[in-house]
C-alpha cells in the first residue's frame, strides 16, 4: 500500500488524519494520503516566504533555468513510475497518459525553461517624459509564495503547467493537488528533493477544498497570488477568500464549449477530429465540445458516423494500448454524469449512441465506466444543453446559417474553446474570430503551442497564461524612472 504524504520546507510530513485515494478503474484503493491541516498549510507558506527571502530568492535567472531543465531530466528519467502514478490515480489509458500527461508534463518544464532563457528580463529604454530625459527601465521580480490548486483531470500536466512558471519567476510555491490524483504530484516533489531544489521553494500540502488544505491555502493572508484550475463554481468561492487580500488570481474554469461543423468541411478529418473532442480522456477534458452543431445537410451523416465510430472506440483496461477511453475518475462524478443522462431523457432527447454503463463481468463493475453517449432533439435552453457535464456526452443540433450559429454558439456564460470545421478560408476566421472564447480551433482541437495565451472568457476563467503572458501573471514589475539632466552648457 502506498503512503502519499506531504512535502513542506524540504521534509516530508505524515499526519494523523488520512483518506483514500481511491482507482476509478475497479474501485480498489490505490494509496492513502496524508492529509494537511491549517498548520502544515501554514509551515508551507512560512518555508515559501524563507525560501523567496534565503537561497531560492538568490538565484539568478540562468540557474532557475538550470533547475527547470534538471527537473524535466529527472521527470524523464522517472517517465514510467509518473506513467503508474498517473493511470493508477485517473484510470485513464496509457495511449493518452504516454502521449499527453507525462509528455506535457515534462514539456512544461523544458519550456519555460527556454522562455525564461529568452525572455526580455529587465527592459530598458530611453524614454522622453514630460519633457525630460529619463531612463525607464522595469525590473521583473518575484509575487512570494503562490498558492497553486489543481484538479483532477490532467493532474501532472496542469499542475506543472502552472508550477514551472512560478518557480521560473522565483517564487516559492504550496500546491495542493485534487484529493482524487495526489500520486504523481507526490512524485513531483520526489523530483524537486532530488534535483536539490533550495528547501521551501515547492511544497506540497494534500487535502480537499472547504475546511482544508484548499481553503487553507486561498484564505492565506500571506499568499502572495493565486492560480486555480477547475469548476467555475469553486473559483467564485476561492476568489472571495482571495478578495481579502487583494491578491491577484489565475482562473483556468469550467466551459460548455462549441463544435460547429460545416457541410463543406472535410468529413473524414472532421469525424476524427471530433471523435477526439468528443471521447479524449472520456470527455473529461475541460476543451472538449459538449455541444455540436452541423450544417443541415450533413446532420443525419454526421450522427450516422459519429455512431458507427463510437463502436469501434476500445473502453478496456487501462494498460491495454489499443484502449482509447477508460472510466470517469470517480463514483461520485460517474453519478453526475449519469444523472444528465437522465436530466436529458426527461427533457426529450433522443440517444443516438449510449446513455448507459457498460458491463464487463468482472472487478471493473465496481468501478465508475460510462459509455460514450451522442444525443439530440433538445432545444437550446435544455438544461443538458446548457450546463457542463464533464463527460463522454454531447448534444448534436442541426443549423442552417453562419450568423445564426455563431449566435447560438455563443449564446453561453461559458467561453473556453470553439472548434470549427470548414474548407472556407474566410469563414474560417470570420467564425473563429466571433467566438467568445479563449481559444477557437479550425480543423483541429487540442493543438497546443505552450507560448500561446490559454485561459476563457466569462465563467471561464481570468487572465491568460502560456510564454510571456505566464511569467507576467507570476511575476511583480518594478519601473524605475530616472530623470537624465541635459548636459550642462559651457
Ligand atoms: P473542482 O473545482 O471541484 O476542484 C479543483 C481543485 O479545487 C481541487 O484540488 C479541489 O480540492 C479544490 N477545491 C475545491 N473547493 C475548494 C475551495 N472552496 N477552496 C479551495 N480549493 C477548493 O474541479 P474538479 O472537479 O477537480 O475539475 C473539473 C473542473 O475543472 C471542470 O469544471 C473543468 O471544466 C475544469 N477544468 C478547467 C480547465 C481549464 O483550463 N479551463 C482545465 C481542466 C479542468
Amino acid at each position: 500500500m502506498k503512503h502519499y504524504r506531504n512535502f513542506v520546507n524540504g521534509q516530508w510530513v505524515e499526519s494523523p488524519r488520512t483518506f483514500e485515494d481511491i482507482s476509478p478503474v475497479d474501485g480498489s484503493v490505490v494509496a492513502t494520503v496524508h492529509e494537511a491541516d491549517r498548520e502544515l498549510v501554514d509551515e508551507a507558506v512560512k518555508a515559501g516566504h524563507r525560501a523567496v527571502a534565503g537561497a531560492w530568492g538568490q538565484t539568478t535567472a540562468a540557474e532557475r533555468v538550470v533547475f527547470l531543465r534538471r527537473i524535466a531530466d529527472e521527470m524523464d528519467r522517472r517517465q514510467a513510475d509518473f506513467l503508474a502514478a498517473e493511470m493508477a490515480d485517473t484510470g485513464k489509458p496509457l495511449s493518452m497518459a504516454s502521449v499527453v500527461d507525462v509528455p506535457r508534463g515534462i514539456a512544461n518544464f523544458r519550456t519555460f525553461a527556454d522562455i525564461l532563457a529568452t525572455a526580455p528580463l529587465d527592459g530598458h529604454r530611453l524614454d522622453l517624459s514630460d519633457g525630460a530625459y529619463a531612463l525607464n527601465y522595469a525590473v521583473r521580480k518575484p509575487l512570494g509564495v503562490v498558492g497553486v490548486i489543481s484538479p483532477w483531470n490532467l493532474p501532472l500536466l496542469l499542475l506543472t503547467w502552472k508550477v514551472a512558471p512560478a518557480l521560473a519567476c522565483g517564487n516559492a510555491v504550496v500546491v495542493k493537488p485534487s484529493e482524487d490524483t495526489p500520486g504523481t504530484a507526490t512524485l513531483l516533489a520526489e523530483v524537486m528533493e532530488a534535483v536539490g531544489l533550495p528547501e521551501g521553494a515547492f511544497n506540497l500540502t494534500h487535502g480537499f477544498g472547504p475546511n482544508s488544505a484548499g481553503e487553507f491555502i486561498s484564505s492565506h493572508p500571506d499568499i502572495s497570488a493565486i492560480t486555480f484550475t477547475g469548476e467555475s463554481r469553486t473559483g467564485t468561492s476561492i476568489m472571495h477568500a482571495a478578495a481579502e487580500g487583494v491578491k491577484p488570481v489565475s482562473f483556468e474554469l469550467g466551459g460548455k464549449n462549441a463544435a460547429i461543423i460545416f457541410a463543406d468541411c472535410d468529413f473524414d478529418k472532421m469525424i476524427d477530429g471530433m471523435t477526439r473532442a468528443l471521447f479524449l480522456n472520456s470527455g473529461q477534458v475541460c476543451l472538449c465540445s459538449e455541444r455540436v452543431y452541423v450544417e443541415r445537410p450533413i446532420f443525419e451523416r454526421f450522427c450516422d458516423a459519429i455512431a458507427e465510430r463510437i463502436k469501434t472506440l476500445k473502453i478496456d483496461w487501462p494498460q491495454d494500448p489499443d484502449t482509447r477511453m477508460g472510466p470517469l475518475i470517480s463514483a461520485k462524478h460517474r453519478d453526475k454524469v449519469l444523472s444528465y443522462f437522465e436530466v436529458a431523457r426527461q427533457e426529450g432527447a433522443t440517444f443516438v449512441a449510449g446513455g448507459g454503463v457498460p458491463r464487463f463481468g468482472d472487478e471493473r463493475d465496481n468501478g465508475a465506466w460510462v459509455e460514450p453517449t451522442v444525443i439530440t432533439g433538445l432545444s437550446d435552453d435544455a438544461r443538458a444543453v446548457r450546463e457542463e457535464i464533464f463527460g463522454p456526452i454531447c448534444h448534436v443540433s442541426p443549423f442552417d446559417s453562419e450568423s445564426e450559429v455563431i449566435g447560438r454558439a455563443n449564446d453561453t456564460r461559458y467561453g473556453l474553446a470553439a472548434t470549427i470545421w470548414t474548407s472556407n478560408l474566410g469563414r474560417a476566421h470570420r467564425v473563429s474570430e466571433s467566438m467568445q472564447v479563449g481559444i477557437s480551433w479550425v480543423n483541429t482541437w487540442f493543438l497546443r503551442d505552450l507560448r500561446t495565451p490559454f485561459g476563457g472568457a466569462g465563467l471561464s476563467g481570468i487572465g491568460r497564461e502560456g510564454g510571456m503572458h505566464s511569467l507576467n501573471f507570476y511575476s511583480e514589475l518594478t519601473n524605475v524612472c530616472i530623470q537624465i539632466d541635459q548636459e550642462e552648457e559651457g
